[in-house]
């Protein structure tokens, strides 16, 4: 078998991504390779199928449990005997899998490199083939990274000691330079074969909110209604953030749960398992959160800190839309964020380290602070601001990104923020932003009287701003230092460095998001992952969603697993029917097809009669309209250039059979066109040929219109069938003998002139 067939009969996919061929080509001629591939790209693949082509075993490091545990899965639901030996299992269960292993029952295990040290392991490693091992997550092998391991650089021992030398493999996120070298180096790679792939992740939308406080739990509180049936994660960078917000947000209704490091273990993994198998919708949680978590569904995630770093913020973000679908990452920015993250920079405890080592971290993570702030702060294109820290050269902007969309205008507020600093000189440094806030607003409320601010000269004299605006103001007053606000648990406003402002040179500006232009299809939807289909189209994914929710419960399995979104929103748009029509689906290889895609046919012919002539995906409608609006279609005459055709060598290799259903001939015809500058042809396409020749009609039946033969087309041997679905649904479908077959063939032969025209 060739690596692509491979991928198809197993992964059902037709064609590698990017990059992942040259790795695969490199590692089936001999190579070590190194893979540096943003999350979502398709790492896994770039291991497995050549694990399966390999001779023997392939043994892939991986530092997480659950990681290891959801690969495992995914592969078996595909047909490929897989196995992880981690704590999770009992010793008795540990030496069983080796022995099934050293049988030579499992193709690929996953291992904890804890493991790799382990006597029983060892055994096992020096009796077994290892044909390659590869190492997955790769930068926790860098002390550089923020996820170094030190089990990690215990892997190349566990390598030179094998009897002999696998091929060695590495895979990660992680593009800094010091990470890759460290991987290369520490792993003793040889001459690798190095993939890097640009790091843009065009599925995904990216937008900064500037705010704060209490307008931070409205606005997600809103987005995840607008959002209500979608996968989300919301980060919080403190557990108390996160009890907070989950407690707001459960007392609203909102399918949600929670995740951090202070939850006990069980009730930690229950909840990540609601959120798996889709039990929940949204789950509120700290950066422990997502290591490990290949739900391919997660539509939005929103920051509701900034996080540490662009690293940091790059690799939760990208925990969106794995499945490549539209997905949303928001970032709710405020000024206070800075301030805690400094904070805590400034109390971060570095024990062991040498002073000068000390120096350099401290150093970077300053600036890695910085350059996270600056993706908050910039006007420009977020993702070429992305791209750009992560060293890719970008070309112009990106038109799918919230400051593409919107514009900045920059107000001067410099009269507004000597108020500012008259109102906490009046505040005496004992009050926070609420009450300063409510003072210059003039705000009606019995705590400013208590307090005295109602009496304040600068009560009121903001009155003509609104709080928005105000909040943008002492967020920019606090960057430039003009006021401080301390980190105790009632944090006040103090007065900070204002001479600079005594200039009249000096000007504060505020600069704010305006006039959202319409948001790009397919983004500006907020990540809709359907957009491609019609009403109907996504009445039928529900119904697969459905279908599939009720089997993976069967299961037991994350519903992704059976088949990720982008299968689902596949099959409404090729609504196969009969397994060869199955296999051209996305997602859906030999294995998975025997195991689930019976259920699958079932549900949608049975929709399919229900609602006969549906037009699912636009790409259908499309077309349609458009063949629809040409007079010449209406008086018998055949599409203009660019629509369905093909040439009489082309038609002399369609297979005939004694009868088809539409959807077989549309397959039929698709396949044997040989021509590239053509759309495919639809099923819609094929209707209006029939109804033109007059071999069939539509006819309202119980207030449904339905297809049927005319007089003519009965004669010809157009017929009626009916069928039962799985679920005891009885339906019609038209069948067309060979002789219609014919006629249809005729029909898209392309009469040389016209289409050349
Ligand atoms: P990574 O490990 O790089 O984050 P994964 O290996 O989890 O990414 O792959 C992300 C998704 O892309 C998975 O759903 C996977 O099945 C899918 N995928 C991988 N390769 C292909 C391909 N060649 N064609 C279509 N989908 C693919």
């Amino acid at each position: 078998m060739k690596a692509a067939e491979v991928l198809k009969t197993y992964f059902g996919y037709d064609v590698f991504r990017k990059g992942q061929e040259d790795i695969i080509g490199g590692i089936l001629s001999g190579r070590d390779a190194l893979a540096i591939m943003p999350t979502g790209a398709g790492k896994s693949i770039c291991y497995q199928v050549p694990a399966l082509l390999l001779p023997g075993i392939t043994l892939v490091i991986s530092p997480l449990i659950s990681l290891m545990q959801d690969q495992v899965k995914s592969l078996n639901a595909a047909g490929i005997h897989a196995a992880y030996i981690n704590s999770s299992l009992t010793e008795t269960q540990i030496a069983k899998a080796l022995a099934l292993a050293l049988k030579g029952v499992y193709k690929i295990i996953y291992v904890a490199p804890e493991r790799l040290e382990s006597a029983g392991f060892m055994n096992f490693a020096l009796h077994g083939t290892i044909s390659m091992v590869t190492v997955d997550e790769a930068h926790c092998i860098s002390q550089w990274g923020q996820d170094f391991r030190p089990s990690y650089l215990k892997i190349v021992d566990f390598i030179d000691g094998l009897p002999e030398r696998p091929i060695v493999s590495a895979f990660t996120a992680t593009a800094t330079t010091e990470v890759k070298n460290d991987i290369e180096c520490i792993l003793k790679l040889k001459e690798p074969q190095i993939v890097v792939t640009g790091f843009d992740r065009e599925n995904l939308y990216y937008s900064v909110e500037h705010m704060a406080g209490s307008s931070k739990d409205d606005f997600v509180m809103e987005y995840i209604k607008k959002h209500s049936g979608e996968s989300g994660i919301v980060y919080c960078a403190t557990r108390k953030n996160v009890d907070t917000l989950y407690e707001k947000l459960f007392g609203q209704g909102v399918s949600v749960t929670r995740y951090h490091a202070g939850i006990d273990n069980e009730t930690r993994k229950k909840n990540q398992d609601d959120f798996i198998y889709d039990r929940v919708q949204v789950v509120v949680a700290t950066n422990a959160f997502g290591m490990g978590i290949d739900k391919s569904n997660v539509r939005y995630v929103i920051h509701y800190n900034m996080p540490q770093s662009m690293e940091n913020y790059y690799q939760e973000a990208g925990r969106a839309g794995r499945d490549g679908e539209s997905s949303q990452c928001i970032l709710l920015y405020s000024v206070q964020d800075v301030m805690i993250h400094k904070y805590l920079l400034a109390k971060k405890e570095f024990e062991g380290m040498e002073i000068d080592d000390i120096e350099l971290v401290k150093q970077r993570d300053v600036q890695r602070l910085q350059a996270m702030e600056g993706y908050c702060r910039t006007t420009s294109c977020l993702r070429s601001y992305i791209l750009e820290y992560f060293g890719e050269k970008i070309k112009g902007t990106c038109d799918n990104c919230g400051n593409c969309h919107g514009e900045y205008v920059e107000i001067d507020m410099t009269a507004d923020a000597k108020w500012v600093i008259n109102c906490i000189a009046e505040a005496k440094g004992r009050y926070g932003l609420n009450i300063v806030l409510g003072a210059l607003l003039g705000a009606n409320r019995a705590r400013l009287r208590e307090v005295g601010a109602t009496n304040y000269k600068s009560y009121g004299v903001l009155s003509h701003r609104n709080e928005k605006e105000l909040r943008l103001l002492i967020d920019q007053m606090l960057l430039e230092g003009y006021i401080i606000q301390t980190q105790e648990e009632y944090s006040v406003l103090r007065m900070g460095d204002i001479r600079k402002l005594k200039d009249e040179n000096t000007h504060v500006l505020v600069r704010r998001l305006e006039e959202r232009k319409e948001a790009k299809k397919g983004s500006g939807k907020i990540g809709k992952k359907t957009d491609a289909l019609t009403g109907a189209g996504y009445k039928l994914f529900e119904k697969l969603r459905q279908l599939r929710l009720a089997m993976a419960k069967e299961e037991a399995l994350p519903p992704y697993i059976i088949f990720n979104d982008k299968t689902l929103i596949d099959m409404c748009a090729k609504m196969p029917v009969n397994k060869q029509q199955m296999l051209t689906v996305s997602g859906v290889g030999e294995n998975k097809f025997h195991r689930y895609g019976k259920r699958f046919m079932d549900e949608i012919e049975a929709f399919l009669a229900q609602n006969p002539g549906v037009i699912l995906s636009e790409n259908l409608q499309e077309q349609d309209v458009e063949s629809d609006s040409e007079p010449e279609r209406k008086s018998g005459k055949r599409q203009k250039k660019g629509d369905f055709h093909i040439g009489p060598e082309d038609a002399k290799k369609f297979e005939y059979a004694d009868y088809y259903y539409i959807s077989d001939i549309k397959d039929k015809l698709n396949d044997v066109c040989s021509l590239d500058n053509v759309k495919k042809v639809t099923i819609g396409a094929i209707w209006d040929c029939l109804v033109m020749k007059g071999l069939t009609i539509e006819e309202k039946r119980e207030g449904k219109l339905i297809k049927v033969g005319t007089e003519q087309g009965v004669e010809l041997g157009i017929k009626t069938v009916d069928k039962i679905s799985q679920n005891g649904y009885h339906y019609q479908l038209l069948v067309y003998p060979e002789k219609v077959q014919k006629l249809i063939v005729e029909y898209f032969i392309a009469d040389g002139d016209n289409f050349l025209q």
